[in-house]
């Protein structure tokens, strides 16, 4: 029976890289039927939102996504397209394999770390206090008044909630992953010296809960140090655990140890459902002419195969995108070469 996924193409080069994801998909043989839905700024007018309900719908169906990038539109006042489409289907785990493929240009060979990071909460929650405003007198009143902070008129408030619940599912989910794939090593990223009360519970936990797992490593390290290590000795790290804004700064990082944005895939993960996707954005600078690099969503598109239960079309597909890598001849121009989207596609599908 066919498999149900929905298709988000996205802005910029979504529809581009998509496209080539879905190619590649149809030509390992893998039945699937796509619930094709639009979304970002050419259906603002048709359905007044960025990130329709119908979308949403659909992934709730479906259980399963591949997306590409969508942009939410400065100025409009709608909220994050990402944020929405994270909190609507409760998806609180971001995961970000970061693995080097031989072939594929990087001062650090061998680099094979996964970023899980929390994605849900921290600053990106958008609890804001904006300068001026009364609501953000009101809570400067009450800071001072309490506890004794002054903090002057034109100082902008953004809050950072990091909840014991959330903390709790997130490092619970990064052990069972790491322990499921045989990973070693867990490393928390924080800066708990400074943040007591949010950093501070969410090393605490994760100190707890790495005692459940007594066959994986844990470590514990503030953020600059490992921001550090990571673009030193890359190869020492395995899974790192990552509250929202580190984790998603880190994943960056990441990504350009392996060769840059254009390759590195990803996923939000709930308990009911599963949205895979590059981690680049829609790059508009070369959106529209046949340049980008299709290999973060092929990969996304690999993880997502795995995860319906196909993985020998899944290891077909990876060992194609490898050999492509490993050739030299057919990449795109992130990574030094002068191929284009549709003849990266076209190698990897002749390798399948
Ligand atoms: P957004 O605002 O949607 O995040 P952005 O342009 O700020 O978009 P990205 O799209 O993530 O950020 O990427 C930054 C730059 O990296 C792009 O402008 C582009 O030059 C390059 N880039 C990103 N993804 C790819 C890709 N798949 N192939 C080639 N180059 C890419």
């Amino acid at each position: 029976m066919a498999h149900q996924i929905t298709l988000i193409p996205g802005d910029g080069i979504g529809p581009e890289v998509t496209d080539a994801a879905v190619e590649v998909i149809n030509a390992s043989g893998v039945d699937v039927d796509w619930d094709v839905q639009h979304a970002g700024k050419a259906v603002i007018d048709t359905d007044g939102s960025p990130m329709p309900g119908r979308v949403i719908e659909s992934i709730r169906r479906n259980k399963v996504a591949l997306k590409g990038p969508v942009t939410t539109p400065v100025g409009y006042g709608f909220r994050s397209v990402n944020v929405t489409l994270r909190t609507e289907l409760d998806l609180y785990a971001l995961l970000r394999p970061c693995r080097h493929y031989p072939g594929v240009r990087t001062r650090h060979p061998g680099t094979d770390l996964v970023v899980v990071r929390e994605n849900t909460e921290d600053l990106y929650a958008g609890v804001e206090f904006e300068a001026f405003s009364v609501e953000n007198q009101k809570l400067r009143d009450y800071l001072r008044f309490f506890r004794g902070y002054h903090l002057t008129p034109d100082t902008g408030i953004t809050v950072k909630p990091i909840s014991l619940s959330a903390t709790r599912r997130i490092v619970r989910f990064a052990f069972e992953y790491s322990k499921r794939e045989g990973r070693k090593k867990v490393t928390v990223g924080h800066k708990a010296n400074i943040m007591k009360f949010s950093d501070g519970p969410f090393v605490q936990i994760a100190r707890e809960i790495a005692q459940e797992f007594p066959e994986i490593d844990f470590d514990e390290m503030q953020l600059d140090e490992l921001a550090f290590w990571l673009v030193s000795d890359p190869q020492e790290m395995d899974v790192l655990l990552l509250p929202n804004l580190y984790g998603d700064i880190i994943s960056d990082l990441c990504a350009g140890l392996i060769g840059g944005l254009g390759v590195a895939p990803g996923v939000n993960l709930g308990d009911t459902a599963a949205v895979f996707e590059p981690t680049h954005g829609s790059a508009p600078d070369i959106a529209g002419k046949g340049l980008a690099n299709p290999a973060g969503i092929l990969l996304s598109g690999v993880m997502m195969l795995r995860h319906i239960g196909e993985h020998e079309a899944a290891n077909r597909i990876e060992s194609s995108i490898a050999a492509v890598f490993f050739s030299g001849e057919h990449l795109t121009g992130d990574l030094g070469g002068s191929a284009g989207t549709a003849d990266f596609t076209r190698a990897v599908i002749a390798r399948i």
